[in-house]
């Protein structure tokens, strides 16, 4: 299960941040999933609850705010949002467009006491 290895890293990277800090208890963790990240946020959630216990996440609350992917056109600068990768710009049909955003699994804040 891919999402259990992304809680891993998760709860990795928290202890880091609690370990530069110095000490203190994790309060809450924000992170941002992007719709086109591959991670079902369903499964990232089920695969924290059962990691956290016995970790710096274990009281915390972490809260999942899903991203909604966004591309640029090339073409004619448009911006629009996308449900995959392969969608042409709606105001010019053209396919040559960039993701700015919806890929992303990243923390959006950290809060410690
Ligand atoms: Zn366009």
């Amino acid at each position: 299960m891919h999402e259990l290895s992304l809680a891993m890293n998760i709860i990795e990277i928290a202890a880091e941040e609690q370990h530069k800090a110095g000490s203190g208890t994790i309060l809450s963790v924000e992170l941002e999933v992007g719709t086109l990240s591959g991670v079902v946020i369903d499964a990232l959630e089920f695969a924290l609850e059962v990691s956290v216990k016995g970790t710096v996440l274990e009281h915390a609350r972490i809260e999942l705010h899903p991203i909604e992917a966004e591309a640029s056109c090339n073409q004619c600068s448009h911006v629009f949002r996308v449900g995959d990768l392969f969608t042409s710009c709606p105001r010019c049909q053209s396919y040559d467009t960039r993701l700015v955003r919806g890929h992303e699994l990243r923390f959006r804040s950290l809060t410690m006491e």
